[in-house]
């Protein structure tokens, strides 16, 4: 059978080619600018307007359509002006009801003139001067009565339901018009990869927008019901179509191949060097990873791995694996990490266990970030340029323009959700220089993450990537015994801060960001914008400042230490520092530390307004103590009261330290916005299917997709372009 080759002719093409009104751009606003867009705009709910019903038997509060007879109308102005009009039912020629309108044209006045019948449909007020209706609407009583429910679409500002309705009328009119409909699955492709029967697509949508009256309760939430059904797979089998064509497009590109030269005179590559030079042997969890990277990065095809562990499993030592191999291969490795002090930690870290190892070669560490002052950053970026520098860590200083690699190998991203496509993108771009010169080639790629991501996302959105896992911590770390407590208990938590300073232990105190919303959605653009990527709202900083002053006095005597994000990268450098040297005893900061901090004699975290943050970036929190010796516990603090989920999830909290389990849970409480950050903006994200649900539907389009593309190229294209349009470049990234 011969593929579709264009599902709906009019479907890519914007609605209308004139200059738009201010209702058209209102459409725009909400993203609705295909017809197809237009068609998966899908009602909230439905009005039943099928129906005439009398006014004697309505009560208060009813929305209900009558018809009538106009016997009285005025404009009155007192209170203010407005038009009343009395209607009498036409049911039983006894029955009255008032319309009220603040705003009214003389168009409205003629058809609600004194005489007319009229067809009215509002929510009826009975109070004590008899019945009322406040700006209902209304039609002559001519007008024929709808045989369908009315579909209320969601909508924005400027935007009425009534044009709305014509233009999404209008669109599934022309795309799913039934002499030209295409379907790209059709019941014979289908059954050919593999799904099971499906609704059809074509009167999935029609039903969905405009259902029979009777189906109204059926549609009511139930996204069971077939016609969602084959909507929730045909969306998530577009996604598993654009993960596969680019795993495949990636299969076909070419990277350098980074297997260890023998480079006279040192006869130990660096890889083994390092190994030797470590005061800890690897867990057997880092050894099985490295060897699973050791094979991506000697393969001419780049890799496109994402490395998970829970906090403190040690991903850094498989990341400076990676580079010692790349190095030894003779090619650049660049590290990015989302802020400032991780970026400084790794940049710390790396020096001391590299340089005196590179020194032997001739090669450098560089440090690239914004902070940086315009001379020593031209140094740095010197030494990029030459190639002397074998490792460059930074942040995203490092993918500006003006720096220029001479062989970048290998690009490690440490939290990569906080990163955007582009700037990955950007990144993968680098490899510059003399290597383009043989063909257009990529580096390798490895992304690092401590969020453990779940089964379902990973097989869905991350489909694209292959997936690392370490699931071992190294050995001596101590549980963490993690304790819900009432803010009413706060001078408890003062004093037992105090207790562990006493032995010398350090103690981190979180407060949580307030109005992160807006803020969290611009750094999601451009992290850059701030060091722990999120603006800090003046309200956010007064809680973390007098937090600070409350125990700077309740504590005389204890170094208290204050970081944010709107310090300078200078104070807070100097602030960490400090806390890592062991000089303040208690760090008192926002997220900022959320990431990377690495400090063994912290033995105790207090959790602030616990409630208020997610249960896998609690989790983070929680993994900066009990990195060392010492007991080590987690105090989630939280202020009653606290909604009942609210109390589930700290519960959990408390009772599992399994980053998976709980990574489980935030999926299904939070949707997949956390762990995929900036990775998908929301137009990425799946409307329709939802993955703590839909996983049976998910594992069909997983198999099916591969199939698809194999014996239907055509199809997997016409759906893909009708799914994703301009978006599939996108998803490729
Ligand atoms: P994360 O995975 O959270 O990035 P890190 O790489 O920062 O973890 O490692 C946490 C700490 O554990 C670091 O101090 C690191 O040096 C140490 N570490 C890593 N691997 C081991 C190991 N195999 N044995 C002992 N300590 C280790
Ligand atoms: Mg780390």
């Amino acid at each position: 059978m011969a593929a579709p080759k264009d599902p709906s002719p009019s479907a890519q093409a914007p609605a209308k080619p004139r200059a738009p009104n201010a209702q058209q751009l209102a459409l725009q606003r909400l993203g609705l600018r295909t017809d197809w867009d237009l068609v998966l705009h899908l009602p909230l709910r439905h009005e039943d307007e099928t129906r005439i019903e009398g006014l004697a038997h309505a009560h208060d509060g009813q929305t209900l359509q009558f018809e009538g007879t106009v016997t009285h109308s005025e404009v009155s102005l007192r209170p203010r002006r407005q038009l009343r009009v009395t209607v009498l039912d036409a049911a039983d020629g006894r029955s009255s009801c008032v319309l009220r309108f603040m705003h009214f044209y003389p168009q409205h006045q003629k058809t609600l003139a004194v005489g007319e019948l009229v067809r009215v449909r509002g929510e009826l007020r009975v109070g004590l001067w008899g019945r009322e209706m406040v700006h209902p609407t209304f039609k002559p009583a001519s007008a024929p009565l709808p045989q369908g429910l009315t579909p209320v679409y969601p909508s924005g500002a400027g935007l009425s339901q009534a044009y709305l309705r014509k233009a999404v009328a209008g669109a599934l009119q022309r795309a799913l018009d039934e002499r030209r409909w295409q379907d790209t699955l059709t019941p014979e492709i289908a059954s050919q990869i593999g799904l099971q029967r499906f609704f059809d697509l074509r009167k999935a949508l029609l039903f969905l927008h405009h259902p029979s009256p009777d189906s109204a309760a059926v549609l009511q939430g139930d996204r069971d019901h077939p016609a969602w059904q084959r909507l929730k797979l045909e969306e998530l089998l577009a996604q598993q179509l654009s993960q596969q064509v680019a795993r495949r497009e990636r299969a076909r590109s070419r990277a350098p191949v980074l297997v260890g030269v023998a480079v006279q005179g040192h006869d130990a590559p660096l890889a083994d060097a390092l190994l030797a030079a470590l005061p800890f042997g690897l867990t057997g969890a880092q050894t099985r990873v490295s060897a699973e990277i050791a094979a991506d990065l000697a393969r001419p095809v780049p890799m496109h791995r994402l490395l998970q562990g829970d906090v403190g499993a040690g991903k850094t030592v498989v990341a400076a694996l990676a580079a010692c191999r790349c190095m030894d291969a003779g090619w650049q490795c660049a590290l990015m990490a989302p802020t400032e002090i991780l970026a400084q930690q790794h940049f710390a870290k790396l020096v001391g266990w590299l340089a005196p190892l590179l020194a032997q070669r001739g090669l450098t560490v560089a440090w690239l970030t914004g902070s940086q002052k315009k001379k020593a950053r031209e140094a740095m970026a010197a030494q990029v340029a030459s190639g002397q520098a074998g490792l460059v860590v930074g942040t995203h200083a490092l993918i500006q323009d003006s720096v220029q690699f001479a062989r970048l190998g290998l690009a490690v991203i440490d939290e990569q959700h906080r990163f955007g496509v582009a700037q990955r993108l950007a990144l993968r771009s680098k490899l510059d220089g003399a290597a383009q010169a043989d063909g257009a080639q990529e580096p390798h790629l490895l992304m690092m993450t401590a969020t453990p991501i779940p089964r379902t996302l990973a097989m869905s959105h991350l489909a694209d990537l292959d997936v690392s896992t370490l699931d071992e911590l190294p050995p001596g770390r101590t549980p963490i015994v993690t304790r819900v407590v009432s803010d009413e208990r706060r001078e408890e938590v003062v004093q037992r801060i105090a207790a562990q300073v006493a032995q010398g232990r350090q103690v981190y105190w979180v407060c949580p960001l307030i109005q992160e919303s807006e803020a969290a959605q611009n750094a999601s653009q451009s992290p850059s914008a701030s060091d722990d990527g999120r603006k800090l709202a003046l309200q956010d900083l007064r809680n973390v400042t007098d937090t600070h002053a409350e125990l700077c006095d309740a504590l005389p005597g204890v170094g208290v230490g204050l970081l944010h994000s709107r310090l300078p990268p200078a104070e807070k450098q100097a602030v960490m520092d400090a806390f890592a040297r062991g000089e303040l005893s208690v760090l008192v900061s926002t997220t900022v530390i959320e990431v990377g901090v690495d400090v063994p004699n912290a033995s105790l975290m207090v959790i602030d307004h616990a409630e208020r943050f997610g249960l896998s970036q609690l989790h983070q929190l929680r993994g900066r103590v009990g990195r060392g010796a010492a007991a080590s516990a987690c105090v989630l603090l939280y202020t009653a009261p606290l909604s009942p989920t609210g109390r589930e999830r700290l519960k959990a909290m408390a009772q599992t330290h399994d980053g998976f389990e709980i990574a489980r849970i935030d999926l299904a409480l939070r949707g997949p916005g956390e762990f995929l950050g900036a990775r998908q903006s929301g137009e990425a994200m799946l409307r329709f299917a939802d993955l703590a649900t839909d996983e049976d539907l998910l594992e069909q389009a997983r198999h099916a997709a591969p199939l698809m593309l194999d014996r239907y190229p055509e199809a997997a294209q016409a759906h893909l372009q009708r799914w994703l349009g301009a978006r599939a470049e996108f998803l490729k990234a």
